[in-house]
């Protein structure tokens, strides 16, 4: 394996009937983002991990030869008025996160381990995020072991258990639950757990854990606030953002799909950015990392949705940095990019919202209902649908699933996935 190659899940779309959420005419079925599922696998047996950087130096550490964007540190514009929609909204749960543990802890330069952690989880939890972070490190890390009360084995010597996490570089993070599957969720009592490192040369990370609370452990309802960056090449920016009827019916429409069918995540606050560097209108891979690294310039740490001109070429329409990104603006993983412009042939509202919710869907930890080689993603109420063509199970291609590994114009989130979406941290609080 490549120290810092990584896997980034990109979307091309399938759809040219614009908006109508027909399949229709494929424009290009290769995705890399279809290995996702099957990378946790792979990478057990220490061998093959597809790459999209095919050089460690394009891939991380940061300090290479890219300039990073010029974001004036007080361009974010409040939005006027976050909620427009006129329906009255059903009481909001008080959102209440316990940051439980952060500091640095050693790595045993033998085993390259940190010491066992212990937290307590209180009955109130809905859900469990532990991250790791080496600041501008291609060094890959993750979970090696973690357990929770009663005998739960959710990870066991780093691959064994059922829980599904994906090892990174700089920062790692994975929030339980990532499945509606009733024994892999959270549970009141004690979690141990410990991270590797892959590398002989750490003698220490930063571990920070995060307890999303609710009153009664009730995980019904969310919020989602954002960061919006506005790239130079496109045709709205962060003075007019919020007045720019394109870009709210886009927002309108990503929220409208993050509100359905059990999902129930409405709107929070967004804030508005620019993009200065014209550099970044059309990015490349290692040009995304960059980007997502200067989300530092934000306020406020949130989910950051990038809309630039182009997502990476030759027909990728949408790509997040990675699976359960992290609650934490200014690294290599701090969001999701999002062909704005239809270089690409797709220039509807609704195509774009519903790309960038498909997005967004991966960042707060969804896999694909099922990727190109026919790997199903962990939620049990999704249809087992085959990667292409129809089943008894799936009469349309793709079963009208959001997440398929194309994006299809599809619509449909399960309430299953809704569970985890609304587990990730970063929901909620505005803050
Ligand atoms: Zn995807």
């Amino acid at each position: 394996m490549v120290p810092g190659s990584r896997l980034i899940p990109w979307e091309t779309a399938v759809s040219p009937e614009q908006d109508t959420g027909k399949v229709d005419h494929p424009v290009r079925i290769e995705s890399v983002g279809a290995k996702l599922r099957s990378e946790v696998n792979e990478m057990v047996r220490g061998g093959f991990l597809v790459l999209i950087c095919s050089l460690a130096l394009a891939c991380g550490g940061g300090g290479g030869g890219g300039s990073a964007p010029v974001i004036p540190p007080d361009i974010g514009i409040p939005d006027p008025d976050p909620d427009p929609d006129p329906d009255p909204s059903p009481p909001r749960p008080e959102f209440i996160e316990d940051i439980v543990f952060d500091q640095t802890v050693p790595i045993d330069f033998g085993t390259r381990l940190t010491p066992f952690i212990e937290i307590a989880v209180p009955s109130d939890t809905i859900s469990i995020t532990v991250e790791s972070f080496l600041s501008g490190s291609s060094v890959l890390m993750g979970i090696q072991d973690l357990t929770g009360p009663a005998g739960r084995v959710y990870v066991a010597d780093r691959y064994g258990g059922d829980y599904t996490y994906r090892e990174e570089a700089e920062i790692f993070s994975a929030t339980i639950p990532n499945t509606d599957i009733e024994a892999l969720g959270v549970f009141a009592g004690e979690y141990r757990f410990r991270l590797y490192v892959r590398s002989s040369f750490i003698n220490g990370i930063r571990v920070r854990i995060i307890l999303e609370r609710r009153a009664g452990a009730v995980n019904e309802l969310g919020q989602l606030p954002l960061n919006v960056w506005l790239a130079a090449g496109i045709p709205v920016n962060a003075g007019n953002a919020a007045t720019d009827s394109r870009l709210q019916d886009v927002i309108r429409e990503i929220f409208r799909l993050l509100n359905q069918n059990g999902v129930e995540i409405t709107r929070g606050d967004i804030d508005y950015y620019d993009i200065s560097n014209p550099d970044y209108d059309s990015i490349s891979i290692s040009e995304f990392d960059e980007l997502c690294r200067s989300s530092s310039g934000a306020k406020k740490t949130r989910l950051n949705l990038f809309f630039v001109r182009e997502v990476f070429g030759d027909g990728v329409v949408g790509a997040s940095a990675t699976v359960s990104g992290p609650k934490r603006n200014g690294t290599r993983n701090s969001g999701v990019a999002v062909d704005y412009t239809g270089v690409t042939g797709f220039t509807g509202t609704k195509t774009i919202g519903g790309i960038a919710a498909h997005e967004i869907g991966h960042f707060l930890g969804l896999y694909h209902t099922v990727e190109s080689d026919g790997t199903h993603d962990i939620i049990e109420d999704t249809a087992e649908c085959p990667a292409n063509g129809t089943s008894s199970e799936c009469s349309i291609r793709g079963g009208g699933l959001l997440m398929h590994w194309e994006y299809l114009g599809a619509e449909l989130l399960t309430p299953g996935q809704g569970l985890v979406l609304r587990s990730h941290p970063i929901g909620g609080s505005n803050d």
